[in-house]
């Protein structure tokens, strides 16, 4: 899921224009699931703003399945058209996918986005990662190296690997491929550790625009 936190308070009110009618609008989806923009999180920030030493006349609240696929806009466009602006409690791509929809209208984001993860325990994500298009889950174990090696390599361990933990942050960050190591070994796949892994093919990463996919099989 795309893991997203709050931004503080203070931030989210010094953003908010002083307006009529304001709506704050949650994603029942991954923001959800990570407790920073589901209908609890809409309820307790209505609250916050009518609380606020702010001039806005009405805070609504509203919760719709998932900001990033218009097909569920159509049950806002009454609200929306009643509102001033909108505080989006989704991630980066909600709030885009608002703004493309509702054109003039100003929407502004509540949340920070930072990555695609799993949730770890109580209030605990970690990156998994980082949609570089070019899957080796299968070479590695099911770990990524992209995003559990703090160097991002190909062919590790690095020399900094030492007790299974990684020399950037030796007291809290295991070494990526100390796991990868280690899962190999159970899988009787160690031999992979000795194949050299060409250079991966970034073309399919995010850098040089905005990437797509396009499922020719389920196209009209
Ligand atoms: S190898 Fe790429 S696609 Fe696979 S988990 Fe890692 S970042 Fe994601
Ligand atoms: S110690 Fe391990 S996780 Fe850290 S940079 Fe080196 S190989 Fe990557």
């Amino acid at each position: 899921m795309i893991v997203a936190e709050q931004k503080p308070i203070g931030e989210i009110l010094k953003k908010l224009p002083e307006v009529e009618k304001l709506l704050v609008l949650g994603c029942d989806t991954c923001v959800t699931v990570c407790l920073a923009g589901g209908e609890k999180e809409v309820k307790v920030m209505c609250s916050a703003i009518r609380m606020a030493d702010k001039k806005i006349g009405e805070v609504t609240g509203f919760s719709i399945e998932r900001q990033c696929d218009r097909e569920f806009f159509k049950e806002i466009e009454a609200v929306v058209k009643e509102s001033d602006a909108i505080l989006s409690l989704a991630c980066g791509a909600g709030v885009q996918m608002l703004s493309d929809y509702f054109e003039g209208k100003l929407v502004i984001p509540g949340l920070n986005t930072h990555f695609i993860g799993s949730n770890e325990g109580a209030g605990y994500w970690l990156e998994r990662c980082l949609g570089c298009g070019d899957c080796m889950l299968d070479i590695t174990g099911g770990i990524c190296p992209k995003t559990r090696c703090s160097k991002g390599l190909m062919n590790g361990p690095c020399g900094g690997s030492e007790n299974g933990m990684c020399e950037i942050d030796p007291l809290n960050t295991e070494c990526g491929w100390y796991l990868i190591y280690e899962r190999l070994k159970k899988l009787n796949m160690l031999q992979n550790m000795m194949t050299n892994q060409p250079p991966r093919d970034w073309s399919r990463a995010h850098d040089g625009g905005p990437r797509k996919l396009l499922r020719e099989d389920i196209q009209p």
